[in-house]
C-alpha cells in the first residue's frame, strides 16, 4: 500500500514529493498528463520562493535554467519610461524547466503518467484511477490546479468566478532580443488602462512575452486558435512601441496560449476526511500576485512539517490551514488590489506598482 497519493504533478504535487522524498515518507504520483506533455510557460519568483526550492533541489542546477532579473522598468505603450525599481533576487523560470528539475528527484516508478483520479461519490475521502479501481492510500494530497474536479466535487457549493483578466503568452526563441533585455523586466501599459505588453529573458536565447487584457473590453472568442491570437496580437498592438510590435511581428506563434484566470469567491477548508489540498487547488492565486509558485511550496513545506511532527492526520491538516491561510488572504487581497490598479487608466495608477504581492 502507498501510505500517501499525491494527485497531480504540477509544481504543488512535485514539490511535495520532493518533501517526502527527502523524509522518507512513502508516496505515489498520479497524473493526468503525459510524461513530456508540459504546456505553461514561466513564473517570476520572488526570493522567498526561491529559498524554499533551494531546500529540495540543486540551487546551481536551478540557476543555470533561469535567470536573475536586476530592474522592473514601467513603460506607457508609447514608450515613455514612466518609472523603475530595483527587483531585489527575482528569478524568472520556464515552467517546463521548473517542472523537470523538481521531476529529477522522483525515483520513476513513484509516479503513473496519463492517470487521472476522481473522487468517489460513495465512499468519502476515497480517490478512483481511471479503471475505476481505488486508491489503497491512508491519505491523498491534492494538487490538481485551479480548477480541481476533486476540489469541486468535495465543496459543491463553492463559487469559483472568472477574473476580469485574461493573458496571452508566449515563449519565443530570440537571441537578440534576449540580449536587448539585460535581465530587466519591461513591462509597457496603455494608457487607458487594462492592457499590458511584458517581457522577460528566460535565457540567453528565449524570451517570454505576455499581454494581460481586461477582457471586458477586449473580447477574444471562446473558440480562440493560435491564427486567432497572432491576428489579435497584430491588432491591438501595431501602434505600440516599436519594441513591443516588433516583437509581435516577429514571433513564431507556436506556443503562444490564451489563459483565463479563475478565482474562488471564498476560499474553501483545505481539507476534508484525509483529504488535503495544496497549492491552486487549495487556493487560486491571480497572477498579478506572482505567489503562485512560491506559495505552492511553502504549502508543501509546511504539511510536509506537520506531517512528520503530529501524531494524527487531522492535527496535521488543521495546523497546516491554520499556519497557511491567512497569508494567502493577504495575496488574495493584494491580487484583488492590482487588479484594480491594472484596470484604471494609467495617470489613475499607483506609481512603481510592482507585478508581485508581499506579504
Ligand atoms: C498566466 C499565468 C501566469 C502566472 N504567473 C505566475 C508567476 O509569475 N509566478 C508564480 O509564482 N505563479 C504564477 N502563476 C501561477 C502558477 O502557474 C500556479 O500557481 C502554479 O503553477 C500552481 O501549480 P499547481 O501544481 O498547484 O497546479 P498546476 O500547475 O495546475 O498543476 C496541476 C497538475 O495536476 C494535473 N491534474 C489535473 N487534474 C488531475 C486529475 N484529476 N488527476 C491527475 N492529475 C490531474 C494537471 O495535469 C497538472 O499537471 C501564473 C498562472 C497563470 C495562469
Amino acid at each position: 500500500m502507498n501510505n500517501i497519493a499525491v494527485v497531480g504533478a504540477g509544481i504543488s504535487g512535485l514539490s511535495i514529493a520532493n518533501y517526502l522524498e527527502k523524509h522518507q515518507l512513502d508516496y505515489h504520483i498520479y497524473e493526468r498528463r503525459k510524461k513530456d506533455d508540459l504546456t505553461g510557460h514561466g513564473f517570476l519568483l520572488p526570493k522567498e520562493g526561491i529559498e524554499y526550492l533551494s531546500q529540495i533541489v540543486d540551487p546551481s542546477v536551478l540557476f543555470k535554467h533561469g535567470n536573475f532579473l536586476k530592474k522592473y522598468i514601467r513603460y506607457s505603450h508609447r514608450g515613455e519610461r514612466l518609472a523603475e525599481k530595483d527587483l531585489n533576487d527575482v528569478f524568472v523560470i520556464s515552467r517546463s524547466s521548473l517542472i523537470n528539475i523538481l521531476a529529477r528527484n522522483i525515483p520513476s516508478e513513484k509516479i503513473s503518467y496519463e492517470e487521472t483520479v476522481t473522487p468517489c461519490t460513495v465512499q468519502k475521502g476515497k480517490l478512483r484511477k481511471k479503471d475505476g479501481t481505488y486508491i489503497n492510500s491512508n491519505l491523498a494530497i491534492v494538487s490538481d490546479g485551479s480548477k480541481s474536479r476533486i476540489r469541486r466535487e468535495i465543496f459543491k457549493d463553492e463559487n469559483m468566478r472568472t477574473v476580469q483578466e485574461n493573458e496571452i503568452v508566449n515563449i519565443i526563441k530570440c537571441k537578440d532580443i534576449a540580449a536587448s533585455l539585460e535581465n530587466n523586466f519591461m513591462k509597457y501599459h496603455h494608457e487607458d488602462g487594462g492592457l499590458t505588453f511584458g517581457i522577460l529573458k528566460l535565457s540567453e536565447e528565449t524570451v517570454l512575452w505576455y499581454s494581460q487584457l481586461d477582457n471586458k473590453k477586449y473580447n477574444i472568442s471562446d473558440e480562440y486558435s493560435v491564427d486567432g491570437l497572432k491576428k489579435y496580437m497584430f491588432d491591438i498592438f501595431s501602434d505600440w512601441d516599436p519594441m513591443v510590435s516588433s516583437i509581435v511581428k516577429g514571433s513564431n506563434y507556436d506556443h503562444v496560449h490564451l489563459w483565463k484566470v479563475y478565482e474562488l469567491e471564498k476560499l474553501n477548508p483545505f481539507h476534508k476526511d484525509n483529504i488535503v489540498f495544496i497549492g491552486d487547488a487549495a487556493h487560486p492565486l491571480i497572477p498579478f500576485t506572482s505567489q503562485g509558485v512560491t506559495s505552492a511550496l511553502k504549502d508543501s513545506f509546511t504539511l510536509t512539517k506537520y506531517l512528520t511532527s503530529e501524531k494524527n492526520i487531522s492535527d496535521a491538516f488543521r495546523k497546516y490551514e491554520t499556519e497557511r491561510k491567512p497569508e494567502i488572504e493577504t495575496h488574495i487581497r493584494n491580487g484583488r488590489i492590482l487588479l484594480d490598479e491594472f484596470l484604471k487608466p494609467l495617470d489613475q495608477q499607483s506609481e512603481n506598482i510592482l507585478p508581485i504581492s508581499y506579504k
